[in-house]
């Protein structure tokens, strides 16, 4: 999981990326970067390991000063955590001007495109980065075919199966384009529109979530449309270049787990749906005996609304019986099983006194592996709960992800191999239910525009894709 960020044409823009990046950290925290184009028309770039705060200093950027930026942060897969695969990359084009790319997403077909760039082209890649390949196809389009760089992207765009929400700046204009499915979200702010304007290509900004929008001062404005290409040039009114959307495949997990609550992603308020979700949980358990002594509380934090949602929707109180260290971050994003294991271990505390002998609804968002929640309810036990009821506010996770999340692998998922009842024996609770797929039909105001197949196995390529991404060196995001 990845995060985008770009400002146009807008003083300090490498610091408004920077900021921008800050408030969407939660999208990757092992590297992240930034590329700037300067009033000489040079791209220069800095990126490295670790948090934006750490490697996006004042003076790390004061030296890559400039109106055009784009940002990115990453979370690979495992394996290749380096700065190399880090984003934004520049590529070099002999006519002088450099692009540089960033992208949010999995592009399924990267090894066949990437070995007919090197092979019939004599491309040298440096990563195995998707933004890379991005970037050197807008480059044979540009280069090879002579290609206007409209006609470059939209090449680009047809050519790439899977997801990407891409940001590319290319001589003083900046593209924002996105796959035809619009599986990750992308959306399109502003630093000075005039409602009921025309927009104008000065001041617009592109993140990969709105919430990021109040720390720089920009007003929310839309989601960019599944293949949508925006241009963006000085003093001129923002150019759609095209809208080639199709069978929209919006991932329903952001709204689930990855996006902040904060922000409006795929036009909902993340937020109001895991409340949603939470209450449709307490829908579930009318029978459960849930009553005023009774704690609902949420594993912290992914899962504090779908928690308020059910207690708000129940005679309970929503309580908090678990204190989480935040400067751990996010376990599951930790490459390597002994992180996360430390990870969790050292992120969660019960309050003392404070379980003994009371019924408690345990929430969280999802059950990935299993490990973690294992761990939350023998840590709960021992803390002297009565009864441990958890309720998990997403579908049975069943399949991996190909579209830009992080699933382990379908022999990793605790649920391809175990049933509910097997699945609460493992976390060791006392009762065990989960959100249903069907549900998000009353929850969602368009379900059909998601893409539930990490639930449901509907995946929209065909396995043989799947087959080529697997065997692809780790290039995702
Ligand atoms: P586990 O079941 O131990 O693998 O971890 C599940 C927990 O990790 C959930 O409660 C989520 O909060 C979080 N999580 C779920 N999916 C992801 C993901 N793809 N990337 C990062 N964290 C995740």
């Amino acid at each position: 999981m990845c995060g985008i960020a770009g400002i146009f044409n807008f003083e300090d823009a490498e610091t408004l990326v920077a900021e921008t990046l800050f408030a969407i950290q939660h999208r990757g925290q092992e590297s992240c970067g930034i590329a700037v184009r300067d009033c000489r028309g040079n791209i220069s770039y800095h990126k490295g390991m670790g948090l934006v705060k750490q490697v996006l200093t004042p003076e790390n950027i004061a030296k890559h000063q400039g109106s055009i930026a784009i940002g990115h942060v990453r979370y690979p897969t495992a394996g290749r955590s380096d700065k190399v695969n880090s984003q934004p990359h520049v590529a070099e084009l002999p006519e002088g001007p450099h692009i540089a790319v960033c992208s949010n997403g999995d592009i399924i077909n990267y090894n066949e495109i990437r070995t007919w760039l090197e092979n019939e082209h004599s491309f040298t890649f440096r990563s195995d980065n998707d933004g890379e390949l991005i970037g050197r196809l807008v480059a044979y389009y540009l280069v090879h075919e002579k290609m206007t760089i409209e006609e470059a992207i939209t090449e680009t765009q047809n050519k790439l199966k899977g997801a990407f929400s891409t940001l590319l700046i290319y001589r003083d204009m900046m593209f924002a384009f996105r796959d035809p499915h619009g599986f990750r979200p992308f959306v399109l702010g502003h630093l000075n529109h005039e409602t009921g304007k025309e927009i104008m290509s000065d001041g617009v900004v592109f993140a990969s979530e709105s919430c990021s929008f109040g720390i720089v001062g920009a007003t929310f404005i839309r989601e960019l449309e599944p293949g949508e290409i925006i241009r963006l040039e000085r003093g001129k009114p923002l150019k759609v270049v095209a809208t080639a959307g199709k069978n929209k495949q919006h991932c329903v997990f952001e709204l689930i787990y990855f996006s902040r609550p904060d922000g409006i992603t795929f036009d909902e308020l993340v937020y109001d749906v895991r409340k949603k979700i939470g209450a449709k949980l307490f829908d579930y358990d009318k029978d459960l005996g849930v009553d005023k002594d009774t704690v609902v509380m949420a594993v912290p934090d992914s899962s504090n609304f779908v928690a308020l949602g059910y207690a708000q929707a129940s005679p309970a109180n929503f309580d908090m019986g678990l204190l989480r260290n935040h400067y751990v971050g996010r376990t599951f994003t930790k490459p390597e099983q002994k992180q996360r294991d430390e990870g969790v271990r050292h992120k969660f505390n019960p309050l003392p006194e404070f379980f003994n002998n009371k019924k408690v609804v345990l929430v969280d968002d999802s059950i990935v592996r299993g490990t973690t929640l294992r761990k939350i309810v023998r840590m709960v036990r021992g803390a002297g709960a009565k009864e441990i009821h958890v309720r998990i506010g997403s579908p049975k996770v069943v399949g991996s992800c190909y579209y830009g999340i992080d699933t382990p692998t379908r022999k990793e998922l605790i649920a391809s191999k175990k049933d509910v009842d097997e699945i609460c024996d493992f976390i060791e609770a006392d009762s065990l239910k989960y959100m249903s797929v069907e549900d998000f039909n009353i929850i969602l105001q368009h379900p059909g525009n998601f893409c539930f197949a990490c639930f449901n196995l509907k995946y929209q390529y065909s396995p043989e894709d799947f087959l080529q991404k697997t065997n692809a060196p780790d290039n995702r995001c």
